[in-house]
């Protein structure tokens, strides 16, 4: 047989994975691997709760409870919810995914906002859908831009809010708005990862729109405000039609015991929870305040109703530049030009003298250029 025969019967990937971009994680180290203080990937700098912490301990170190029951119950207890319709995921990546997969395949359309979570593009290449990205207004979500996409061949939407990279946050009015304008055959799938720093008052409603409609699923995560993003525990609930879809395709050990008992103790010390919900409020508005002051040099920092804030950097001072020399002062945060941001850093709230620290070396270097 001849030598190109030969190659040409290796295995082959399917075309829409070979066009997948791999997501690139936040990372921890500078160029020579020297570590550095991480606020790239929206952590919680306050750490995780005690009681967190202590129950990690307690774990045997067998399969894990597959439905992870007491969890579940526990976050149904929690938000009034029905834990039938609760699924669990390895992180609200795996739901994420499987929401796709479970409604999209090759001839269909996923919808998202350009400047959103990469994991949405991700997410609808590996099932073979075609993804389809709806401009952004001035870098938030517009519905009536999503809407516009909307045909035949859609099958789901992804939103977040608060969105990632941008921060920005659409109120109940509009994601209502969102919904009414989609064919009730048209999953919406709400990502709510950073919902919890959020003002009570101002929460957006998906999950009501979940409880009510047979076309919404709501995902949530332990990652983020919980501090357990080591755990890779996510939920997500909608109709028990969607939650029985998505658990047929989910893995059957999908969540580690250490993690379901450190979230059901977790749920437990919401007092923690609200201490870092106000922690970021303030700090998140000290370093905005700041960096306002750069305004004439330039940076621009989005709205945010996250842990994060986006500062674009429209003057001499490249985001490069300021991403290099906060790197040389030993913190690493999240230059996005691989998300059509090269003019953009998306910086996590950390502990004050950091953050403080951040605004400081960004004012120094602006001043300099
Ligand atoms: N959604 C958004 C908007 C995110 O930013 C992230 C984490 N970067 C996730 C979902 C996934 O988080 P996890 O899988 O840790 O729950």
């Amino acid at each position: 047989m001849a030598e190109t025969e030969i190659r040409a019967r290796f295995p082959r990937p399917k075309p829409w994975i070979e066009a997948i971009h791999a997501y690139v994680p936040g990372k921890s180290t500078g160029k020579d691997g020297q570590p550095l203080i991480k606020l790239s990937a929206n952590e919680n700098p306050l750490g995780t709760s005690p009681l967190a912490l202590a129950a990690k301990a307690r774990v045997p170190a067998l399969y894990p409870d597959p439905d992870s029951k007491a969890l579940r119950a526990r976050l149904g207890d929690l938000h009034g919810i029905d834990p039938a319709r609760i699924i669990m995921g390895t992180g609200s990546d795996e739901l994420l995914n499987l929401a796709a997969q479970g409604y999209a395949g090759p001839g269909d359309e996923v919808i998202y906002v350009r400047y959103g979570f990469a994991v949405y593009d991700i997410a609808a290449r590996r099932c073979g859908a075609t993804p389809v990205v709806a401009p952004d207004a001035d870098y938030g979500t517009d519905v009536d831009a999503l809407l516009a996409l909307v045909n035949d061949r859609t099958r789901v939407v992804f939103i977040a809010n608060p969105n990632n990279p941008t921060g920005s946050f659409l109120p109940k009015g509009d994601i209502a708005r969102l919904h009414a304008g989609l064919p009730s055959d048209v999953l919406l799938v709400i990502d709510q990862a950073y919902c919890e720093y959020v003002a009570p008052e101002d929460e957006d409603g998906a999950m009501a729109l979940a409880a009510a409609n047979k076309n919404v699923f709501v995902t949530r995560t332990f990652s983020k405000i919980f501090g357990l993003a080591g755990e890779r525990i996510g939920w997500g609930t909608g109709a028990d039609e969607i939650v029985s879809t998505l658990n047929r395709i989910r893995g059957p050990f999908n969540v580690s015991s250490t993690g379901q008992a450190m979230a059901v103790a977790a749920l437990n010390d919401l007092a923690f929870v609200e201490r870092c919900r106000v922690h970021n409020r303030d700090e998140r508005a000290r370093f905005v305040d700041k960096i306002v002051t750069l305004g004439n040099y330039g940076l621009r920092p989005l709205p945010s109703q996250a842990n994060f804030v986006l500062v674009l950097f429209e003057g001499e001072l490249t985001a490069e530049e300021a991403f290099e020399g906060l790197a040389g002062r030993g913190y690493i945060v999240r230059w996005l030009p691989n998300q059509g941001l090269p003019h953009g850093l998306r910086i996590t709230i950390g502990r004050r003298h950091d953050t403080d620290a951040i605004a400081e070396a960004l004012r120094e270097m602006a001043e300099r250029t």
